[in-house]
């Protein structure tokens, strides 16, 4: 699978995005904002283990997001043991990302049909 593979699986099964010509456009799993990636490469988003690879997580669509590239680092930096966040805050963060990635869950519909001319 390429990354514009990846992130067009994760964008279908996420109901808060649809496709707008070449575009997805749909919502961070962090902060809710407003996101939009090249749906052949996935430039203008990042994709997101929500429970670390390092940490048990797996490569599962229900474990991966489509998130703001600052809002990765930022969670990124919530989990650097130099801050002293317990470890108990930031699986209760990740728990909440994983159980809002379920909310926002869709069957894949498969892939778009080719547009036609009218
Ligand atoms: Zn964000």
């Amino acid at each position: 699978m390429t990354t514009g593979e990846k992130f067009d699986r994760v964008a279908r099964t996420d109901r808060t995005f649809e496709r707008r010509g070449g575009l997805w456009v749909g919502k961070c799993l962090i902060c809710n904002g407003p996101i939009a990636f090249d749906a052949r490469t996935g430039e203008g988003a990042t994709l997101e283990h929500i429970r670390a690879r390092s940490r048990g997580g797996t490569e599962d669509l229900t474990n991966l997001a489509l998130v703001h590239g600052s809002c990765n680092h930022e969670k990124g930096r919530r989990w650097d043991p130099r801050r002293r966040r317990s470890q108990q805050d930031y699986d209760a963060f990740v728990d909440r990302l994983l159980a809002r990635r379920l909310e926002r869950w869709r069957d894949d519909p498969g892939p778009s049909p080719p547009s036609r001319p009218r």
